[in-house]
């Protein structure tokens, strides 16, 4: 079985020549030592890291597991050393500021690093997954004390950290949560409830954990208005233990060196994060960091899955392919059978293109955060609100059903162990259920953020996307289709916006439809920028890149026809 092995030149090649990432960075003041070179060397070490001692214990992580018992949770063989180093070596610092512990880096630098530890061992890296987004909701919402005891040692990944919302009968809808906060006579509050599905509850890897958890004080009002945000340790700052206690972990399909628990807060003291009954406000700003990992992890293990592919189809021969003679006894490559060599490059465009969107999101992540400019940073926010969704939605979808297209092209071969992809199809299989479903995705894009305004703000990305695509798309003949998919969309909006107000149920029953529309013409984009790119490189990178656009035009992008009939039937019959 071959490892996932980084390739961090195609990556570089998306971030400095497509993205041209270095100079937009070295724009703003924060960055403005952050050249190629850096960023190049950056990714090199993380890539040598991944490779040398993440990639080679995700075998053990899935064949050994999490092991539970009597409330204590031992990770599986040489997690907990592989954690050590990571967080001692400062890769979880990497984007977090230089005042909190951190290295100052840009946000993009982390996504790829997250890309590449999702690809490489699904389930450690749910461990340190978490971490970012815990340290900017304290960062943001902690009172001076909470952040003087935790903000550093979450910055720099000592401590690790847990998200607590789910509980049994509170799954999509948190409104529903129950857990109870009792203010106590010192400011603090008793925290009780059961969390379930806690993704890190419990484990070795670290010290101490954090956990960060919804509940509701005793006279806020129902639904998700009522719930605010606590923070409880596993270990207080004097040493003590708290009362939070691991009851179970789940048995799962995939995931399994990644603890899920059950979490029992038994009036666990806690200090409130931010105002009372805002507490999902901010835990939003770890959801929306956790998200774009989200799609990260969907983006890397379909790498993960295609590597795999890739190296079988270029060993096994079986039969001959079409045009190759019929000689007796000769049998040509997988790789050269039109069937498999379609599965093969499909799934590098949608590699690609993820790859293009998320570093791309990650940029813009850095000019909310950097840039002076009012206007850069609204575009920015606009990116990051309607591209996150679309990218958690359809990257981790690709993951599971494209990794079973990459299975495929082992037969047999695939479906057992062996080759260590068909855990990456278990693996991948969650990651269209956490983080808010892709239902709740789908609902999210359409319902909550594009009819919120009318489209408005869908209409101010699609003008981004035209403004960007590269000048050859644009100079050609009347519309090119890139364009005419543009104004499709934007139709196919204006048509949703009007008859969704006749039909209460039409925007949930196409939300799916319109996002997958959404990301195919984000798609398009992403390869008409890493075709622009390319022209200008050697011959060797046109063969590399021409492959997956050839197979993203034939084969991915006539779904946005299916998708834009179907919104456009589904509008009309609610006329
Ligand atoms: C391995 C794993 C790790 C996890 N880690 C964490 C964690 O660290 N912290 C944490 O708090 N939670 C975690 N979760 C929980 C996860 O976020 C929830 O499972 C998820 O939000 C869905 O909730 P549910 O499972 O209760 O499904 P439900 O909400 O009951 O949904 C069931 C189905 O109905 C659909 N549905 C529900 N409402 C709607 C709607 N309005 N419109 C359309 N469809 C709808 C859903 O999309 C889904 O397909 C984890 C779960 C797993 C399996």
């Amino acid at each position: 079985m071959n490892a996932y092995q980084p390739r961090t030149d195609d990556m570089q090649f998306l971030l400095s020549r497509v993205l041209n990432a270095p100079a937009q960075l070295q724009a703003l003041p924060a960055f403005a030592e952050v050249d190629a070179e850096l960023m190049q060397q950056v990714l090199g070490e993380a890539g040598k890291f991944v490779g040398d001692v993440i990639a080679p214990l995700n075998r053990d992580g899935d064949e050994v597991g999490a092991q539970w018992k009597d409330g204590v949770v031992t990770m599986p063989p040489g997690f907990k050393d592989a954690y050590q180093s990571f967080w001692q070596s400062g890769w979880p610092a990497l984007a977090a500021s230089a005042e909190d512990g951190g290295q100052g880096l840009p946000s993009v630098l982390e996504a790829m690093l997250y890309e590449m530890l999702s690809a490489a061992n699904h389930g450690w890296t749910m461990a340190p997954g978490l971490l970012h987004g815990a340290y900017e909701c304290i960062k943001h919402h902690g009172s001076d004390e909470l952040k003087a005891q935790y903000l550093e040692k979450v910055a720099t990944g000592e401590w690790l950290a847990t998200m607590c919302l789910t509980e049994p009968h509170a799954g999509s809808d948190l409104g529903l949560a129950r857990t109870k906060a009792v203010p106590m006579p010192d400011g603090r509050y008793a925290v009780s409830g059961t969390k379930i599905f806690i993704s890190g509850g419990e484990h070795d890897l670290s010290d101490n954990i954090v956990h960060l958890v919804l509940a509701r004080l005793p006279d806020a009002p129902p639904g998700p208005k009522g719930l605010s945000l606590f923070l409880v340790p596993k270990f207080y700052p004097d040493g003590s233990r708290s009362r939070v206690h691991c009851d179970r972990i789940e048995e799962k399909m995939g995931l399994h060196g990644s603890p899920t628990c059950v979490m029992r807060f038994d009036e666990a003291v806690s200090s409130i994060v931010g105002e009372p009954g805002k507490g999902l406000n901010a835990m939003f700003v770890m959801m929306n960091a956790a998200r774009l990992h989200v799609a990260l992890q969907g983006i890397g293990l379909l790498d993960a899955a295609w590597q795999k592919a890739d190296a079988y189809a270029q060993e096994r021969r079986q039969m001959r392919a079409p045009g190759k003679g019929k000689s007796a006894g000769e049998a040509d490559l997988i790789a050269e059978h039109p069937a498999m060599r379609r599965i093969l490059d499909t799934q590098r465009a949608w590699v690609d293109a993820g790859r293009v969107l998320a570093y791309r999101t990650a940029l813009e992540l850095d000019q909310i955060k950097h840039s002076p400019n009012a206007d850069t940073q609204a575009a920015a926010q606009r990116w990051c609100a309607l591209v996150t969704p679309v990218m958690k939605s359809v990257f981790t979808h690709q993951a599971f059903h494209g990794g079973s297209d990459c299975l495929q092209v082992l037969g047999g071969h695939g479906y057992v162990r062996e080759w260590g992809i068909e855990q990456i199809v278990r693996d991948a299989r969650v990651a269209m259920i956490y983080e808010g479903t892709n239902e709740i995705q789908a609902i999210d894009l359409l319902v909550r953020k594009v009819l919120a305004d009318g489209g408005a703000g869908m209409n101010a990305l699609l003008d981004t996307l035209t403004a960007d695509l590269p000048q050859a798309a644009k100079a050609s003949k009347a519309h090119t289709p890139a364009q005419a998919r543009i104004q499709t969309l934007r139709a196919v909006t204006q048509q949703i916006v009007q008859a969704a107000p006749k039909d209460a149920a039409l925007a949930y029953r196409v939300a799916d439809d319109y996002l997958r529309a959404v990301a195919l013409v984000l798609m398009d984009w992403a390869w008409l920028r890493i075709q622009a790119g390319v022209d200008a490189d050697t011959p060797n990178a046109q063969a590399r890149w021409l492959a997956p656009a050839k197979a993203l035009r034939s084969w991915v992008l006539p779904e946005f026809q299916m998708r834009s009939f179907i919104i456009v039937q589904q509008c009309m019959a609610a006329a």
